[in-house]
């Protein structure tokens, strides 16, 4: 019989990353009671802090950083930072680190994130996925600033209210018919569009790419800028992984356990493009409560406990353009929307449904509402009528 990945008294973990993930995989180790040694390989110089803030509180001036609890002695943690993850061997058990050293591991976590998806051209863009990012941003956003903002969904729309708030000029262009409709559909993000009021919202509008002074269409116009931020998605860079015979679609495939394909290898996080028995499918969550709350499964099946599968109803929120919004659930392309709206026609929360079951849920400024939503997605849906 063969034992557990990662010997609880002496094994070592390795962690690859610096996020959400990573902060919680290394409390659950220790909350597990793992014993061994724990490395943490980060790319960034900062040790792991939280992001959704970064184009909130950040952007608007309230705060400087955005710490999350990891504490390196308290966790017993080997902190590597400004070091890159090149390479992962699976039969020698080891990764290679861009500083030239082999670093051996018994249990891996990989928990990477993404990076912001750049559009052609030699003008100078802009995209928020770090501190620094964000930082440099803020520094940007000057009043009277003309700020072409490229992607009108979560992180689109954040940054365009952050840069209405700060005094700039804003054109926002999104490609599909509606903001939001990638994530929501155009039902449901057309009725947001009384919110873009005072943003020169531009939709069905293909960017071809970026240069100095401003955007080029692929219609031929200039659409000038003084700042342009792009914000049209997010893709794990995989490229390290590569020749390590773990199996990856967009992301690093897992199961409901956060187990890959590899022995004593799970990822977590942005990174995961983890099984669903919801929807029976391999999917890239990429929110925050996914990242969070995969570390205790990924950690158990590390040791070989028994522990809980991770397939949470999925979870995230979003602040915008004056709404704070939150959804729960997975809809599919094929549910039936309902949408509700105020007397000016702007959005006021949606349901999904198929086959007169919930399967998700928008609330737009109504936090109390999300505990119920939680637990009635996959009940009747009338029960929201
Ligand atoms: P990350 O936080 O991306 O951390 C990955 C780390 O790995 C990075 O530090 C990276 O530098 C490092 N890394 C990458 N490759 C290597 C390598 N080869 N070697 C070593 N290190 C490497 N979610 C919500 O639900 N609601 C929100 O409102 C929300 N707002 C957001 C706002 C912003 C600006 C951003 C960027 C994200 C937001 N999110 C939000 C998403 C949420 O923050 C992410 O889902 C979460 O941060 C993912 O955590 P992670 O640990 O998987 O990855």
């Amino acid at each position: 019989m063969t034992g557990p990945a990662l010997d609880p008294e002496s094994g070592r973990l390795v962690v690859v990353g610096g996020g959400l993930a990573t902060a919680r995989v290394c409390a659950a180790a220790r909350r597990k009671k793992f014993a061994g040694t724990i490395t943490v390989v980060g790319a960034e110089s900062h040790p792991p802090y939280d992001r959704p803030p970064l184009s909130k509180d950040v952007l608007h001036g309230k705060r400087d950083s955005t710490p999350l609890p990891f504490d390196t002695d308290k966790l017993r943690v080997d902190l590597v930072s400004s070091t890159r993850a090149v390479g992962l061997d699976p039969v020698q058990r080891t990764i290679a680190l861009d500083s030239g050293t082999d670093l051996p591991y018994d249990g891996l976590v990989i928990a990477t994130g993404a990076d912001p998806i750049r559009l052609p051209g030699p003008g100078p863009q802009l995209t928020l996925r770090t501190i620094d990012d964000a930082l440099g941003l803020r520094e940007s956003l000057l009043a009277g600033a003309r700020v072409v903002v490229i992607g009108a969904s979560w992180i689109g729309a954040e940054v365009a209210t952050a840069a209405v708030a700060a005094g700039c000029r804003v054109t926002c262009l999104e490609l599909g018919a509606e903001p939001l409709s990638g994530p929501l559909g155009d039902e449901v993000g057309r009725a947001t569009r009384p919110w873009w009021d005072g943003i020169d919202l531009r939709t069905g509008v293909r960017v071809a790419s970026v240069e100095e002074g401003g955007v080029l269409l692929d219609d031929g116009e200039i659409v000038p800028a003084d700042v342009v931020v792009t914000g049209i998605g997010v893709r794990p860079d995989l490229a390290w992984l590569r020749d390590s015979g773990l199996d990856c679609g967009t992301g690093v495939r897992t199961d409901t356990r956060c187990r890959t394909t590899l022995p004593g290898v799970v990822a977590i996080g942005d990174v995961a493009e983890r099984w669903s028995d919801r929807t029976g499918s391999h999917r890239i969550l990429g929110h925050w409560d996914e990242a969070g709350t995969a570390a205790t499964a990924a950690i158990c099946s590390l040791l070989g406990l028994d522990g809980p599968e991770h397939d949470p109803v999925p979870y995230f929120w979003s602040d915008q353009l004056g709404h704070s919004l939150q959804y729960v659930g997975a809809h599919g392309p094929a549910d039936e929307v309902r949408v509700a709206t105020d007397d000016r026609g702007a959005l006021t929360g949606a349901t999904w449904r198929r086959d007169g079951l919930l399967t998700a849920w928008l609330g737009v400024d109504s936090p109390g509402d999300l505990v119920r939503a939680r637990t009635s997605v996959g009940g009747p849906a009338d029960a929201w009528d």
